[in-house]
């Protein structure tokens, strides 16, 4: 299996503007509008690979645009977990964008790295397989599937001195 982390070094702001680039051709297929606002909160979650919190975004917000009301900004995380551009990772309770893409059927695998914070997504529907068919017959019906693997990255694991 190939490295699911980004390099350490690498083009972020290719990142961004891809899942920008994509959001905005997602919401008009979709007919919903992303607006400035929605944009700006993709934005700040896609600042890093690190998952943040509601009330991280709310600070940022506020430093752009004044005073943000705490609701605006968790209305505007759920239009973007609604549309599947941003997940919320619940050990850590805070949100990240997808990088599987929005049109692909997917309930978000991440691994976390308790070390530099990093999660990612994993694209791999045999983990959500394997849970089906572990309740195959349990008469359970599963909505979504989290789940979040804690460990740490090859970066981390490695070590300072493979810098
Ligand atoms: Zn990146
Ligand atoms: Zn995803
Ligand atoms: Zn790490």
């Amino acid at each position: 299996m190939k490295p699911v982390f980004a390099a350490k070094t690498h083009d972020h702001a290719a990142c961004v503007a891809d899942a920008l680039g994509e959001a905005e051709t997602l919401c008009q297929a979709r007919g919903v509008k992303l607006t400035p606002l929605r944009r700006a909160v993709l934005e700040l979650v896609w600042d890093s690979h690190r998952p943040v919190g509601a009330y991280d975004i709310l600070d940022q917000l506020s430093k752009q645009r004044g005073r943000v009301a705490p609701p605006t900004v968790y209305r505007t995380l759920d239009f973007l977990l609604a549309n599947g551009l941003v997940h919320r990772i619940e050990s850590l309770n805070a949100f990240v964008g997808c990088s599987v893409g929005p049109d692909v059927p997917h309930s978000g695998s991440f691994l976390i790295c308790t070390d530099c914070g990093r999660a990612a997504e994993l694209n791999d529907n045999r983990i959500a397989a394997a849970v089906n068919l572990t309740l195959q017959g349990s008469g359970f019906r599963p909505d979504r599937h989290t789940i979040e693997v804690a460990g740490r990255c090859a970066d981390c694991a490695a070590g300072p001195e493979a810098e």
